[in-house]
């Protein structure tokens, strides 16, 4: 079964346009670094849920969203760190961001999520999520901005095109939500939705590590793509 279209010599595409789009990056900076203390691009990777909020579960291997969503951020971090990004995680690992003495733990983990990211004061922020549904043959990834910012939109569709380009099914234009993180920050955000955990055939995809890796390199591009046309 083919289950990823992205073949060794097309990564290398991939990765010289990386590079590529990484010296420009590089170059603007250094010119920027001469009048400013802050040297690169910040970016917060948000992992969604954590703690007792799994998220959605894979109806094959019982994969909780929220242990996914933390190895597609710590996998994307590397990758922008890679790249001299500086990036900051939400969520590290699977605890949850909520306090332990909240009586609504939603509102304190979303409160902490936004503390993290107003104190980080980054560039740009990416949160991570696995979708599902009740039809099992919904499936493909796909990119989200805030309905509240339609302003980040072309960043989003940016990202989207990235995906399309490189991984099997995915949607073909990003959408606005209501999405409490990407709603509620200034910042230029998106939540991507990396595929459904209710399509059997994704969920084996999602919780490849290979996968993982390979999907984490092109949203990379697509975020790069973001900063290259500002
Ligand atoms: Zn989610």
């Amino acid at each position: 079964m083919k289950i990823f279209t992205i073949k060794k010599h097309t990564m290398c595409v991939l990765l010289v346009g990386v590079i590529l789009i990484c010296s420009i990056v590089g170059v603007c900076y250094a010119v920027k670094a001469t009048t400013s203390p802050k040297a690169l691009y910040t970016i917060v990777i948000d992992a969604g849920h954590g703690g007792h909020d799994g998220g959605a579960v894979g109806r094959t291997t019982e994969v909780t969203e929220s242990y996914l969503n933390l190895q597609f951020a710590l996998k994307l971090k590397s990758i922008c760190e890679e790249y001299g990004f500086n990036v900051v995680l939400t969520r590290k690992d699977m605890n949850g961001l909520y306090s332990a003495f909240a009586t609504n733990k939603k509102r304190s983990e979303m409160e902490k999520r936004m503390e993290i990211i107003e104190d980080a004061n980054p560039d740009l922020v990416v949160s991570i999520h696995m979708n599902s549904f009740s039809n099992t043959s919904a499936r493909g990834a796909q990119v989200f901005y805030a309905e509240t910012h339609p302003e980040y939109e072309e960043f989003a569709q940016k990202v989207q095109d990235a995906l399309n380009a490189k991984i099997d099914n995915a949607k073909k234009t990003a959408k606005s939500s209501d999405f409490y993180v990407i709603n509620t920050t200034p910042i230029p955000s998106i939540l991507v939705e990396c595929g459904f955990l209710s399509n059997p055939e994704e969920e084996a995809l999602l919780v490849s590590e290979e996968y993982q890796k390979d999907f984490c390199y092109v949203l990379f591009y697509g975020i790069l793509s973001y900063f290259s046309a500002r």
